[in-house]
């Protein structure tokens, strides 16, 4: 079988191209045509040989995802789906804010934790995504808006990164490199529901990317009525872990919070909350409830978020109101692929 070269860290690519006889840097050229340019064909690598480019013919090839469906949102927002070489469908959201060019990326086919207010939980588990087909998302529309440069990512589409721990690992290897994707770490967040020992291990792999751990409830039992992984991960252990990447990291750590009308936005829930994360490096990015079809919950009033939000702040916790960009094209994790399902 031809190996894909596509979403091979550095190492990897300069150990390959040292098996065909050759010098390392061989692989670094190819990462620049692959990440700089786009160039999935070797022919058009100009700066490598003929029997070279012959040879990777032979041995390899760079394959991966292709465009299903692009829709533009009124705000500018474009969201994207991309069928994968097994027929899966994933999507990505392209965000333009302010000066940001923001990529939301998806890192699984489906999830299988199964949070109750979550498109992408109702898909339940496909599979994981290869790293190639995790860097590809940001290639791809990269090539949608020629001249300009992708200079956010958030892993806040389908499916949960950590739970692909490998191959998130070597994504962002790629996507970090002066050779591939030259995005700095620090414009990279990692949204997680929170699996510890994957936090704690992240903190250590020494990115020092971004961490945003979906909170979403101030006790146990809320939490494990929105977020079955919470009866294995408590929040008490959930908080230690991000306390440590905090500290390793020296980061701040954001805690996403989506507020669901008369589950987790009373005013007592904003106090627990200021309560649990005051000796935390962090803030609160509150997200009001997107309605997702078949579940029967809602969002709460203006209101009432602002006042979560007041309550916070008059903790002197720094707290965000956002609304999803792009709900009018269902940029909310999950729904676009589960339509495009549906029609098949
Ligand atoms: N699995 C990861 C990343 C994908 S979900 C995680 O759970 O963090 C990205 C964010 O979208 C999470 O904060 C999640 O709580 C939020 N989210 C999921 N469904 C939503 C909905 N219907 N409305 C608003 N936010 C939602
Ligand atoms: Fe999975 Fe995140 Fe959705 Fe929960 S919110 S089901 S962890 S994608």
């Amino acid at each position: 079988m031809k190996e894909n070269l596509l979403g091979l860290t550095r190492e990897e690519i300069e150990r390959f191209v040292v098996s065909l006889g050759q010098k390392p840097f061989r692989g670094r050229q190819i990462m620049k045509w692959i990440y700089g340019k786009g160039v999935f064909d070797f022919d058009v690598m100009t700066d490598i040989s003929v029997p070279l480019r012959d040879n990777l013919k032979e041995v390899a090839c760079i394959e991966g995802i292709e465009l299903a469906e692009r829709v533009s949102s009124p705000d500018g927002s474009v969201k994207y789906a991309f069928r994968l070489s097994d027929g899966n469908i994933i999507e990505s959201v392209l965000i333009f804010d302010a000066s940001r060019v923001t990529v939301c990326l998806s890192s699984q086919v489906g999830c299988p934790l199964g949070c109750l207010f979550c498109a992408t939980g109702k898909v339940g588990f496909v599979r994981n995504l290869t790293s190639g087909e995790i860097v590809d998302q940001i290639i791809q529309i990269k090539k949608d808006i020629p001249g300009k440069r992708v200079t956010n990512l958030v892993f806040m589409g389908m499916g949960e990164p950590l739970l692909n721990y490998d191959n998130l690992v070597r994504a962002l290897r790629v996507i970090t490199s002066e050779f591939g994707l030259s995005i700095g770490a620090r414009h990279i967040n990692v949204s997680t529901v929170g699996i510890p020992d994957r936090i704690r291990a992240l903190a250590d792999e020494g990115f020092r990317v971004k961490l945003a751990i979906s909170l979403n409830a101030t006790t146990n039992e809320t939490r494990s009525r929105l977020m079955p992984i919470n009866e294995k991960h408590p929040i008490e252990e959930l908080l230690s872990a991000a306390s440590y990447f905090a500290r390793k990291s020296k980061r701040w750590v954001t805690f996403e919070y989506v507020l669901i009308r008369g589950i987790n936005d009373s005013v007592e829930d904003a106090s627990r909350l200021a309560g649990l994360i005051e000796d935390i490096p962090s803030k609160v990015n509150l997200i009001p409830y997107n309605p997702i079809e078949g579940v029967d919950l809602s969002r709460p009033s203006l209101e009432v978020v602002e006042r979560f939000q007041r309550v916070l702040l008059d903790n002197h916790i720094t707290a965000t109101i956002r609304f999803s960009k792009g709900t009018a094209i269902s940029a909310a994790c999950g729904q676009l692929s589960g339509r495009l399902k549906k029609r098949n």
